[in-house]
């Protein structure tokens, strides 16, 4: 049975549990290294990216998860999570994983009263369209070669793929669409 971990450090872990057990999967909440070995792939959720970088950092969390980025295991980033996996945040130093080159501005539509929903067409679904929730959402300018826009709002990439790492910009946990997290088990072989 494919076995996930999500990092419960902070943020809307129990959302994405909900979601990967209801497509059939285990799903482990998990705040170690050690327990990399036991999963097939991890999902960091959305939350306050300082802080769960922070507690990766202090959890000895980073090195050992980047390490296993490089060797393929598939990762999902939603929100914080995306931006905790690029190298560059515009204006900010933080711990974060830099394994998706990506540059990624934070809270770039406002403040919390400018999170927002809106339709989302990713290509390779088809219809209907993805109802996309975003939350002091952070955008994406600028995206390096060999990284898939697989969808796009406003003409800022909002889904991203690369290899086995996954990333939007948008809480698909929050819908009841399961889609998006469907694309990303089928990574894992
Ligand atoms: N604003 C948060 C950050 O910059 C991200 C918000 C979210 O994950 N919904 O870390």
């Amino acid at each position: 049975m494919t076995h996930i971990g999500i990092f419960s450090f902070q943020g809307d872990f129990e959302k994405h549990e909900r979601m990967v057990l209801g497509l059939g999967a285990k799903a482990t909440l998990m705040r170690s290294a050690a327990e990399l070995a036991h999963v097939d792939g991890v999902i960091i959720p959305g939350g306050e990216s300082t802080t769960i970088g922070k507690l990766m950092h202090a959890y000895g969390v980073l090195g050992p998860l980047r390490s296993k980025i490089d060797e393929g295991m598939p990762v999902f980033g939603t929100c914080a999570g995306l931006i905790l996996l690029g190298p560059h945040v515009v204006e900010k130093n933080q711990f974060r994983l830099g394994a998706l080159d990506i540059e990624v501005e934070r809270n770039a539509y406002g403040r919390q009263v400018d999170s927002f929903e809106a339709d989302i067409t990713i290509d390779i679904f088809g219809a209907p369209s993805i109802r996309g929730v975003f939350i002091r959402a952070p955008i994406v300018r600028s995206v390096s070669n060999g990284i898939r826009v697989l969808a796009s709002h406003e003409q800022h990439p909002v889904l991203l793929r690369k290899e086995n790492i996954l990333a939007s910009s948008f809480h698909p946990e929050l819908t009841d669409d399961p889609r998006v997290h469907e694309y990303f088990l089928s990574f894992i072989n």
